[in-house]
């Protein structure tokens, strides 16, 4: 099997069977649902690569498998100052093809890897950027930011109520802002 042409429509089972290897750096702005989630211009890539393997499953049974590796940098917006916060990307995943989606349910719960259906032709860039789009973070910050204290009403309402401030609490926030 020659290099596959189309990383949107790969023959799994055959490049499996192979142990073919593909890498390559793909720009940010080409995952379109990615770049959707990002703030101003994404001027970077993504630096992925594929390995493909033919080895048992726990049955024994020869299986397809793939070893997908994704590293990049997303500009998302700080949750707390709304700026942008660079948030660095790493996908290190196994998947396992099954025959089909009852076999998936059914295998799901005692494997480690996951499963995937086996379809004549498979999109490994749309599967990559599955992978990137799970692993953003809920609720992107800057660690500076992340470290603020957010003081709660309770605290709040201390502090309002205690005519002298508490000496202890003073030292506490001069700590927080030496950061
Ligand atoms: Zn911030």
């Amino acid at each position: 099997m020659q290099n596959p042409k189309n990383l949107h429509s790969l023959d799994v089972k055959a490049f499996a069977k192979a142990q073919m290897h593909v890498e390559g750096e793909t720009p940010l702005v080409e995952f379109a649902r990615l770049a959707e989630d990002c703030t101003g211009d994404v001027p970077g890539h993504v630096a992925w690569s594929a390995q493909g393997a033919l080895d048992p499953d726990q049955s024994g049974k020869d299986a397809a498998w793939l070893h997908l590796e994704a590293k990049t940098t997303v500009p998302l917006t700080c949750q707390r100052c709304l700026h942008p916060v660079p948030v660095d990307l790493l996908i290190e995943q196994n998947f396992r093809f099954v025959p089909d989606e009852a076999t998936a349910l059914a295998e799901d719960d005692e494997s480690e890897e996951d499963l995937l259906v086996l379809e004549d032709s498979f999109d490994l860039l749309a599967l990559i950027e599955d992978e990137l789009l799970m692993s953003l973070p809920l609720v992107p910050m800057h660690q500076g930011c992340l470290s603020e204290q957010v003081p709660t009403s309770q605290e709040e309402e201390a502090a309002m109520s205690e005519a002298k401030p508490n000496p202890f609490a003073v030292l506490a926030s001069l700590k927080i802002r030496k950061h």
